[in-house]
């Protein structure tokens, strides 16, 4: 029997469902409110894990691909001081592949491939009962039988399992990007090496990470009281004096930036669960938004491939509805330990005493 299956969300967990389950012959909608696939800047560079990330690919058959697009080298890793002394520099063997690094964007396009995505449908609202009714900002409404909330931290179909919402970290990162570094920062470009170059000072840390293309991300992140309405103009000067005194070569990662991006981090309770509800379930950030430590995306596209390779078998509506509830427990699971891990993680790299951090990197050493 083929269920009514609707997505809410194209990110790295909806998109792989939805690669699954068309991988198995099984339909699906996807719902998607951006205009198009390019209609935001898709972000930056993520790593994904051999037992993670990497084996959603492996159940969409896109392991292949990904090795191909992927950048191995991109795991290297430099640690300095805020005088810029080297404490930490590793670089991976040729032959590692256990967690490299890929552009969001390429990630995205592989995800895509044939896939029939709805975009510029803002869904607004999930209804329970006999599967599940969703509206849609135009006014328009659906039924389907199973829909899966896979729409991010602010997710619109969470309140129809869950009263729980985002809360403020006390952790603010402020985004920003330098273009054609190799050409026209060679100094910072050998900084950075292949993969990222983080520094960790008092309450704040600053980390740069090469994307493809000569395209490099930096993260600025420090303790701060929730500022919704932060003043553009003046960021830039803003992190020159929070990280003032700082190596001039970390500095100039701030100086060079362009296209700052304001992201005070969030998220939802460790060991976020609900009662079951038929015809709804969640996935990734809108189930678990975590603190951004390398985790939240793979669990999203596992969780993505899993819950597919079990809807693509399911029967009957009940058989659909144990699917749902088995694949749940498991998420929940293995979400709380990661959420133990990120929240503890970013406490360490956002502390008072950045010997916390640097333990974080105890075997990583200068080489
Ligand atoms: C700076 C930063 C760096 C990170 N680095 C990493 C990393 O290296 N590794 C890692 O694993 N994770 C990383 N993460 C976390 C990772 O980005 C998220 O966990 C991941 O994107 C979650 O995927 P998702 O599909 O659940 O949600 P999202 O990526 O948020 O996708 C949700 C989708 O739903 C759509 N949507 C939202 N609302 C609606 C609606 N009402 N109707 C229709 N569509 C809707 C959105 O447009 C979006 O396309 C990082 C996060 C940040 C902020």
């Amino acid at each position: 029997m083929r269920h009514r299956i609707a997505v809410v969300g194209g990110g790295p967990a909806g998109l792989t469902f939805a690669r699954v389950l068309h991988r198995h012959g099984h339909p699906v909608t996807v719902l998607e409110r951006d205009p198009g696939p390019n209609a935001r800047p898709p972000g930056g560079t993520l790593d994904l894990h051999e037992g993670l990330g990497q084996l959603a690919l492996d159940k969409a058959g896109l392991l292949a691909e990904f090795q191909a697009l992927s950048r191995p080298e991109g795991q290297a890793m430099r640690i300095l001081d805020v005088d810029g002394t080297v404490l930490r520099d590793w670089r991976p063997r040729p032959d590692d592949l256990a967690n490299p690094e890929i552009d969001r964007g390429q990630l995205r396009d592989l995800l895509l491939g044939p896939l029939d995505v709805q975009w510029g449908r803002m869904v607004t609202e999930v209804t329970p009962g006999d599967g599940a009714l969703v509206r849609f900002a135009d006014g328009r409404q659906e039924a389907f039988d199973l829909v899966v909330g896979a729409d991010g931290a602010w997710s619109r179909v969470r309140p129809a399992v869950s009263a729980a919402t985002p809360r403020y970290t006390g952790v603010t990162m402020v985004e920003t990007s330098l273009d054609d570094v190799d050409t026209r920062h060679p100094a910072l470009a050998r900084l950075i090496g292949d993969g990222s170059v983080a520094v960790y000072g008092m309450n704040r840390n600053l980390v740069a990470q090469r994307n493809s293309g000569g395209h490099v991300k930096v993260y600025a992140q420090f303790r701060a009281p929730l500022d919704r309405h932060p003043d553009a103009g003046a960021v830039r000067s803003n992190l020159l004096a929070l990280f003032d005194g700082w190596a001039p070569p970390v500095l100039d990662l701030l100086r060079h930036g362009v296209a700052f991006i304001h992201r005070p981090l969030h998220v939802l309770p460790v060991g976020h669960t609900w009662a079951h509800v038929p015809g709804v379930t969640l996935m990734g950030d809108a189930a678990h938004l975590m603190p951004p430590l390398g985790a939240g995306a793979n669990l999203a596209m596992l969780e993505g491939a899993e819950l597919a390779e079990s809807v693509a078998t399911a029967s009957g509506p009940g058989d659909l509805d144990e699917v749902a509830r088995a694949f749940e427990e498991q998420m929940w699971a293995r979400a709380r330990r990661w959420a133990e891990i990120t929240t503890a993680g970013l406490e360490r790299l956002v502390s008072p005493n950045p010997a916390q951090a640097l333990a974080l990197f105890d075997d990583v050493q200068p080489s």
